[in-house]
């Protein structure tokens, strides 16, 4: 079927007043910016607290998914518009009758469903109220597909008939991804691996509206370019969903090394990934990020115990450290990576900087304290080789 529009539902639960406003415009932002990298017209508009697109030219899947990766959108409804008459009037009852059941019949070939007809009238000035429009609409379908019947507590098609500027019909709903359109909640920096959960985190957390900018802390020569084009081929996954992404790839090398030579073998994952927060803090700082995220999960790893992570956490001084996956299993995070096309990306088998020189038994229980003492062993050059990894970072600008 040809639908002349999209019309775009989202949740408006806390969207009131002023902040509904910047939402829709975020929204509306997003839809369009979603929409030109696809072929078609369409022309995204508002009215009355609804947003509309308008689509001529346009391939049917290729639109849904764009809108289905726009955050903020909860349903998708595809809609036939009927124009009014050249004297500038709503078409009268036989003609919207008429539009009406082939609409029936064009959604719902085999005719067999239960419905109910819900007439929104926005411009009252037509000469029938909703309640007889209803029930003359649903007497005419009737009519017209016998083998559907009428069911006005549960029914199988909920028939949207609303008369605004033009009539529209609709009655599918296609499921959207929810959340928050981006650029409503401010910007955090993102801890951006190889792994199959720091591309997943990153996603989540731009559903809430948040941008990104992201951290890599790559190894050379023990990690390879291709290790290195994994994570910009995730940040570019990512980036589907979360717009432009600022991707930092610092150079590692000389701290881990640093560690390695000075601290205790079985805490050097603790202490590189608290190393890791210190950098990605200061980046998040000179970019005006609200907090750090990463993909760490309760016990998933040896770094990620309780008690690793109290340790990771109490490096960052000045900002929350956001960690979406913090109770998920891994399957779940695997079925979202799965989900924005991330995971045959995450599973390519390149080294990553943190397996290199790990520890056949890391400490599973390191303790704040004991962390901070091991870390004065440091005390001679980390500073300086921090300094280098931070005026050493290489900016790319990603962008899917
Ligand atoms: P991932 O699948 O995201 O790599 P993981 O299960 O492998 O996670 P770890 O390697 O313990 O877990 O890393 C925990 C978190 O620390 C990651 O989710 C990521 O946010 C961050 N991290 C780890 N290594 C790096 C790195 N080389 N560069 C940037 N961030 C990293
Ligand atoms: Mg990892």
């Amino acid at each position: 079927m040809q639908y002349h529009a999209f019309i775009i539902k989202y949740a408006e639960i806390g969207v009131k007043g002023k902040n509904r406003y910047v939402f829709e415009d975020a929204l509306m932002k997003r839809i369009k910016f979603a929409l030109a990298r696809i072929e078609g017209e369409f022309e995204v508009t508002r009215t009355a607290g609804r947003i509309y697109v308008e689509a001529r030219k346009y391939d049917f899947d290729e639109t849904i998914a764009a809108l289905q990766k726009v955050f903020g959108i909860i349903g998708i409804c595809p809609a036939v518009s009927i124009e009014r008459d050249g004297d500038g009037k709503l078409p009268d009852f036989d003609k919207l009758s008429q539009k009406v059941c082939e609409f029936m019949g064009a959604e719902y070939p085999d005719g067999k469903q239960s419905f109910k007809v819900q007439v929104r009238r926005v411009d009252k000035s037509y000469p029938l109220d909703s309640m007889e429009l209803g029930a003359m609409l649903g007497a005419d379908i009737l009519a017209a597909h016998p083998d559907m019947t009428v069911d006005v507590h549960d029914p199988d098609v909920l028939l949207h008939v609303e008369l605004r500027e033009k009539i529209n019909l609709y009655s599918r709903v296609i499921p959207g991804p929810g959340g928050m359109p981006l650029g409503t909640a401010g910007k955090a920096m993102l801890l951006l691996s190889g792994g199959i959960d720091s591309p997943v985190a990153g996603y989540m957390i731009a559903k809430r509206g948040v941008n990104l900018e992201a951290v890599y802390f790559n190894a050379p020569p023990y990690t390879s370019e291709r290790a290195k084009q994994k994570v910009i081929d995730l940040a570019k996954t990512v980036s589907v969903y979360a717009g432009k992404i600022k991707l930092h790839i610092i150079n590692f090398t000389d701290i881990q090394m640093y560690i390695y030579e000075k601290c205790p073998h079985d805490e050097l994952t603790i202490i590189m990934r608290r190393y890791m927060m210190r950098i990605a803090e200061e980046l998040a700082t000179r970019a005006d990020c609200m907090g750090l995220v990463t993909g760490e999960s309760i016990g998933q790893v040896a770094s990620q115990t309780m008690q690793s992570l109290a340790c990771t956490d109490a490096a960052v001084k000045t900002m929350p450290v956001y960690r979406p996956l913090i109770a998920f299993d891994k399957q779940d995070i695997v079925d979202i990576s799965i989900k924005i096309d991330a995971y045959e990306t995450s599973i390519l088998p390149y080294e990553d900087c943190c397996t290199i020189f790990v520890a056949k038994h890391p400490v599973t229980k390191p303790k704040v304290h004991i962390m901070e003492d091991h870390e004065k062993y440091l005390a001679e050059k980390i500073d300086e080789l921090v300094q280098t990894a931070l005026d050493t970072d290489e900016i790319l600008e990603i962008e899917a």
